[in-house]
């Protein structure tokens, strides 16, 4: 606390990012990293890139990366927006599009930056709960409400909605943005994209940080209608006109047109989610069914938070969140085979 603080500041509850530990042999499966590391092609281009035209600003308009998803979703330069993260393509989100009179609707359990955002931006955010299931319903978000936002595949849930399932929510809000944010769309799900065409309300946010393996990169962007990306546009050149640097815009080219790159890793991931799920049902527990590069679990007889602490002691990082409703899972991001083979021997051990 400090006299000098503005008054948002005292308000603000800040996001507690999983932690980043330095550890010998460590088995690091809490952050949703992609163990395979980005493209080499993208590494080749940074490199490139890395030479006395640093001396220069960057392409404030981002120019070379706009194309490049634009080449990837069938879409023009105008429809898309980049950013430093996916975080930082939100944050502008919710400053030019989430802000209304009515509240904003976001699932109860998602991504906790949501409600972060809504308090540094002073946004009222009104969360609908998922089903028992965990499972977002789309009917319940048939009510008053300033704009919409969720993400799919969800977090930290793992379970996606379908292609027809976002589209009847697009549709049934007209008048309100409707955020889709699909960080995780790589590992099996359907992106939304495809409906830009037909909604100007619709607005989809990537991330190169998980299926491009590219999170310490810190490249993200939006796609939507052209007025949706020039609202994004007055607020990012109102707080920083540069966000990415060349060497940045470089490697996000690589890795965005590396596709077959970017399959063959996904699919890697999603056969060892797969096999991970089964070994951990074969153990007892119940595990979501996740279209995303992590799975979330919990087991009938034991505590999460014993669990989490049991693996971390063999040097093995999940996730757990204190959450009332999901305090007995644990998230585990899907890691090499080797890393997934680790994790089951340990909770076998620990089980027993
Ligand atoms: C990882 C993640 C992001 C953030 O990605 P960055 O581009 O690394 O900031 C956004 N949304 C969800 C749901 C995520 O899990």
């Amino acid at each position: 606390m400090s006299k000098f603080w503005s008054k948002v500041v005292h308000g603000l509850t800040p996001y507690t990012p999983g932690e980043q530990v330095q550890m010998p042999g460590l088995v690091k499966l809490n952050t949703n990293e992609n163990p395979y590391g980005p493209s080499p092609k993208a590494i080749a281009a940074m490199q490139a890139a890395a030479g006395d035209g640093l001396r220069k600003y960057s392409d404030p308009s981002n120019a070379v990366v706009k194309d490049a998803v634009a080449r990837r979703f069938g879409l023009t330069r105008e429809q898309v927006f980049v950013g430093n993260s996916s975080d930082e393509v939100l944050a502008h989100t919710f400053h030019a599009l989430l802000k209304h009179d009515l509240p904003l609707l976001a699932p109860d359990i998602s991504y906790s930056f949501y409600p972060t955002y809504c308090s540094l931006y002073g946004i009222e955010c009104l969360q609908v709960p998922l089903n028992e299931r965990f499972e977002i319903n789309i009917a319940d978000y048939n009510q008053p409400c300033g704009a919409i936002i969720i993400a799919n595949p969800n977090a930290p849930t793992g379970i996606g909605l379908s292609l027809e399932q976002i589209e009847a929510l697009v549709a049934a809000h007209p008048e309100q943005v409707v955020v889709i944010d699909e960080a995780y769309v790589d590992f099996g799900g359907q992106s939304a994209a495809a409906l830009l065409g037909r909604y100007d309300n619709l607005l989809v946010i990537q991330t190169l940080s998980k299926s491009r393996s590219l999170a310490g990169l810190r490249v993200g962007f939006a796609v939507g209608h052209p007025d949706l990306i020039a609202g994004l546009e007055r607020v990012k050149n109102s707080f920083n006109c540069y966000p990415l640097g060349q060497v940045q815009q470089a490697g996000a080219v690589a890795a965005l047109d590396d596709v077959a790159y970017t399959e063959q890793t996904s699919n890697a991931i999603i056969a060892s989610r797969a096999w991970l799920t089964a070994q951990l049902q074969a153990l007892g527990f119940e595990v979501l069914p996740s279209q995303a590069n992590f799975i979330f679990a919990r087991h009938p007889q034991h505590d999460g938070a014993q669990l989490a602490k049991g693996l971390r002691e063999r040097a093995i990082l999940v996730r757990h969140f204190t959450a009332e409703r999901i305090n007995q899972f644990l998230r585990i991001s899907i890691g090499t085979d080797e890393e997934c083979s680790k994790l089951v021997d340990a909770l076998k051990l620990i089980l027993a």
